[in-house]
């Protein structure tokens, strides 16, 4: 039976549950007088239930999804307003013993190069990385209890924070590892992770286990739990999300707000971030052998629907999609990109040979980390390098009081002015930099407290003058 605050994961995920819902949306979605309440309760920004979010989903009234889309870009800039966090994957190891399907790194791919990061290869790598601007990594690794224990994630996380070159520095590891158990994922939050990762790729049950024929990914209930155990753990920060073309679109839509209603139910928070990946191409992996493939204009309604049913969870786009489409995203919802990303294990301090290929999918957007933050300012937006919440403490239920009182932006506009201009003055090109100190004079005025504008304006003088991390 359906539940909420289960703990099983067939009660919070429950495929009865989803049946019903898709119906519900389905025989609802001409139904303007249930879309217009839906619509009401959305713009009071206080969320959808998942049965809510499926008829705006399925809803095909034209008028309507245009009202979907404004409502979703109107969420967006009220809770994240111009800023874009930027962060870049770093791959340790593509040692696996799971047998997914949909990605090349599967323990039966005999031809692809694996590799694994030494403590030394890492600092080269977090050098590399630094010397781009970057100050928030995702690390990510295959499950391989040999190859890639929990110790190997533990000293690598503890190498990355210690690297200190230049002015640069990594100031929040996130992690995305395999499902584990809960001692391990105590150990995560003591080395001082950021969001700890991990995406459910298909809510399907069956699909599920036919993905995932080998290794112990196999098992489907000990991979939909392992959000509680990593809470359960201490680990305030959760990120999930699933791989879109997997499974019928609608289905996983259902998933992932069941999957955040239960976090929030049971943990009292919800998911910190929610990501959106699409199946891509890779060595091996041929997208097209997944007949459930999205198109664009479904993916930017998927986003902009997750956007107006969960505003408080940020939304984050990668480097597997292209700029184009990236460009539409940022609009409807997304509050977080990678740039300047490499999807292999090494090749930012050295490129990879012609003939190795380790990577976990062909990136579609090949900009560099400048290019990126150049785009963004060209349309706008102000690229964030902050990492400022972490730091003080603000994550879970604490980081969500403070961003549903609004006084988030007490703070994230001016981390945001802050960590920019330390890129501009650290990493930027020339063009880069003459465009953003305009962006950050402009900005910097729409900091609504005085004092704390005051403070801000201050603190870039003296990030002008050498001096550097600064926070709200
Ligand atoms: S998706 Fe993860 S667990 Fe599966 S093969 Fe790839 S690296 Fe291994
Ligand atoms: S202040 Fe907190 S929520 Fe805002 S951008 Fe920085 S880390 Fe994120």
């Amino acid at each position: 039976m359906y539940q909420a605050n289960g703990r099983k994961a067939e009660e919070f995920i429950n495929h009865e549950e989803i049946l019903e819902t898709l119906a519900y949306g389905e025989k609802n979605k001409d139904n303007r007088t249930l879309v217009d309440e839906i619509l009401a309760k959305a713009r009071l920004r206080k969320g959808l239930s998942h049965r809510e979010a499926m008829v705006l989903l399925d809803c095909t009234i034209p008028e309507k999804v245009q009202e979907i889309y404004q409502l979703a870009e109107q969420v967006k800039k009220d809770f994240y307003g111009n800023r874009i966090v930027m962060f870049a994957p770093l791959y340790l190891s593509n040692y696996c013993v799971n047998g997914c399907l949909y990605c090349p790194y599967h323990m039966s791919n005999k031809h692809i190069a694996r590799k694994k990061l030494t403590q030394k290869d890492i600092r080269a790598e977090v050098t590399a990385l630094q010397d781009m601007g970057h100050k928030r990594l995702a690390i990510e690794a295959g499950e391989d209890p040999v190859n890639n224990p929990i110790e190997y994630i533990l000293e690598s996380i503890q190498t990355i924070y210690n690297i200190k070159h230049k002015n640069g520095a990594i100031r929040r590891v996130n992690v995305n590892i395999a499902a584990t158990t809960i001692e391990n994922y105590k150990k995560l939050k003591d080395a001082g992770i950021g969001t700890y990762i991990l995406f459910q790729e298909t809510y399907h049950k069956e699909s599920y286990e036919k993905l995932h024929p080998t290794g112990p990914k196999h098992d489907y209930a000990y991979h939909t739990e392992a959000m509680d155990r990593a809470m359960d753990a201490g680990i305030d920060d959760v990120g999930i999300g699933v791989l879109f073309g997997l499974e019928m679109y609608r289905y996983e839509f259902a998933g992932l707000l069941m999957h955040a209603e239960h976090l929030e139910s049971v943990h009292g928070v919800g998911p910190h971030t929610i990501s959106v990946p699409r199946v891509r191409k890779a060595e091996d992996i041929n997208p097209e052998d997944f007949d459930n493939g999205i198109d664009d204009d479904t993916f930017a309604k998927i986003v902009a629907c997750i956007r107006i049913s969960v505003p408080y969870t940020g939304m984050i786009i990668s480097t597997r999609e292209s700029q184009a489409c990236r460009e539409r995203l940022l609009h409807l919802g997304v509050s977080q990109i990678s740039g300047g990303s490499k999807t292999s294990v090494g090749g930012y301090a050295v490129p990879e040979a012609s003939d190795e290929n380790s990577s976990q999918f062909d990136v579609n957007d090949n900009r560099t980390l400048d290019e990126v933050v150049h785009w963004l300012i060209q349309q706008g937006y102000i690229p964030s390098f902050c990492t400022a919440c972490y730091r003080e403490g603000r994550t879970g239920d604490r980081f969500m009081s403070l961003c549903k009182s609004g006084q988030i932006q007490n703070c994230c506009h001016p981390n945001a002015l802050m960590t920019l201009q330390e890129y501009l003055e650290d990493y930027a090109s020339p063009a880069t930099k003459e465009m953003g100190e305009a962006l950050i004079a402009k900005e910097i005025l729409k900091v609504p407290k005085e004092k704390v504008r005051e403070i801000a304006l201050k603190n870039i003088d003296l990030i002008k003058k050498g001096q550097r991390d600064f926070r709200f």
